[in-house]
């Protein structure tokens, strides 16, 4: 032992040499390997790490994390916020790899001239809305509802039951007057009437902005007009669907879409493209033509522009016939999802339990859906996490819940194997 700890880390030309470090840098920048080196050797000089330990703790640095690594959701919450919403479809992830070189973006190969950028995503969109009218995608829905509103200067009516925080502390109104439009509340929180919308309007109206309560339920005394009664009004009426149902879907019946919207006559509709949709990040303002062309000239249009791997991926996504993995997981019947946990028991052991799933922050709020799950002891939800690959499954009751639902079938195999090393462990 040295009087002096510092003197026992390991330099950062002998840590360099280690296997260990070696092998974990193969094709990393080295700027990246050597501030992973000095993180190890910090931690221990500061005493939380033991000298000999810093080659494994460096290289544990290099190991790529949160971005990079595929994660099985276990969970049984299908838009899974904080596991990156939705999971891609096999089409759209080849073509986020084609789209990775140089794309035709703005260039018409036919032609040889200038093309306007999203174009195939925006003719996609208008077809399987089946609308007519424009469409703009941008970074996300956030950015398509700043938009909207831009686009309609004034002030902008908005019911205080849908004053919604979305998640992460932020609030839609707030990111509207954080741009500069006035926010005119009416009703109550719980109930709402065409009138209290007529007599807020005036010559400083903006537009009425209808914002689905998509992550809350109200119960009792409650109500809203419809879009078709607000569109009635007389002003540009903005309907904030949040999830992304195209059209009416059957699994989620009372789940608002934005072709029932715009025939009921709404003036634009906004929606997130990787909730329902099942898409990449991304967000829509679809409707009037005027009124969208307004958003795409908006000068802040230009700082909420998506880029070219999420309209790869968006295109292919509107573009397939299959289910994405998102309508898929909604989709699935209890007695195959029974079949699947079943085949888990066989494999690792653990108790067959019933779950409930649900949509999770995109949308469909107190809506459940039946299915099962493996039930295994709750310590066995931290080895997993940390396991390769990582699986997140979910602890309730004290027991460790893995619910295929979400895990795609290919997937199987991985999960089993996951399960086994976090059973051995
Ligand atoms: C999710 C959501 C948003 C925000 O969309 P992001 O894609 O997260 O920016 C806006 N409005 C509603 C109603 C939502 O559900």
């Amino acid at each position: 032992m040295s009087d002096d700890p510092r003197r026992a880390v390991p330099r950062t030309d002998e840590v360099l040499a280690s296997d260990v470090v070696r092998t974990a840098a193969a094709g990393l920048h080295p700027e990246v390997v050597r501030a992973g080196v000095r993180r190890a050797q910090d931690r221990a000089r500061r005493g939380a790490l033991a000298v000999g330990d810093v080659p494994t703790a460096a290289a544990a640095e290099l190991a790529p994390r949160a971005e990079e690594v595929a994660v099985l959701n276990a969970t049984g919450v299908i838009v899974h916020t904080n596991l990156g919403r939705s999971a891609l479809s096999r089409a759209a992830r080849e073509s986020v790899l084609a789209a990775g070189g140089y794309v035709a973006l703005e260039h018409d190969l036919a032609t040889g001239r200038r093309a306007a950028r999203g174009d195939a995503v925006r003719r996609l969109l208008l077809d399987r809305v089946g609308a007519a009218g424009d469409a703009l995608v941008v970074n996300n829905g956030a950015a398509a509802l700043l938009l909207a509103t831009l686009a309609l200067p004034g002030e902008v009516v908005l019911a205080r039951g849908e004053m919604v925080e979305i998640g992460d502390g932020f609030r839609l109104h707030e990111l509207l007057a954080g741009a500069g439009a006035t926010v005119r509340e009416v009703g109550a929180t719980n109930r709402v009437r065409v009138a209290d919308y007529a007599s807020a309007l005036g010559p400083r109206t903006g537009c009425v902005l209808k914002v689905h309560p998509s992550n809350f339920t109200l119960h009792g005394f409650t109500g809203a007009p419809s879009v078709r009664e607000l569109a009635g009004l007389g002003v540009p009426l903005v309907v904030d669907l949040g999830s992304g149902l195209l059209a009416p879907s059957t699994v989620l019946p009372d789940e608002p879409d934005a072709s029932s919207a715009l025939q009921a006559g709404a003036s634009l509709v906004t929606f997130s493209t990787d909730k329902l949709l099942g898409g990449p990040q991304g967000g829509v303002v679809l409707g009037d033509e005027a009124l969208v062309a307004r958003a795409r000239r908006h000068p802040v249009a230009r700082a909420l522009r998506a880029d070219k791997l999420s309209l790869a991926a968006l295109a292919a996504t509107l573009r397939q016939r299959d289910l994405t993995p998102t309508a898929a997981a909604l989709a699935a019947r209890p007695d195959d999802l029974l079949a699947r946990v079943r085949a888990l028991q066989a494999a690792v052991g653990g108790e067959v339990v019933d779950s409930v799933a649900v949509v999770g922050g995109g949308g469909a709020p107190g809506v459940e859906l039946a299915g099962w799950a493996l039930a295994l002891p709750a310590p066995v939800a931290e080895r997993l996490r940390v396991g390769s690959p990582p699986v997140v499954a979910r602890v309730q009751d004290g027991r460790c819940l893995v619910d295929p639902r979400c895990v795609a079938a290919d997937d199987t195999g991985r999960l089993v194997a996951a399960l086994q090393a976090a059973l051995a462990g």
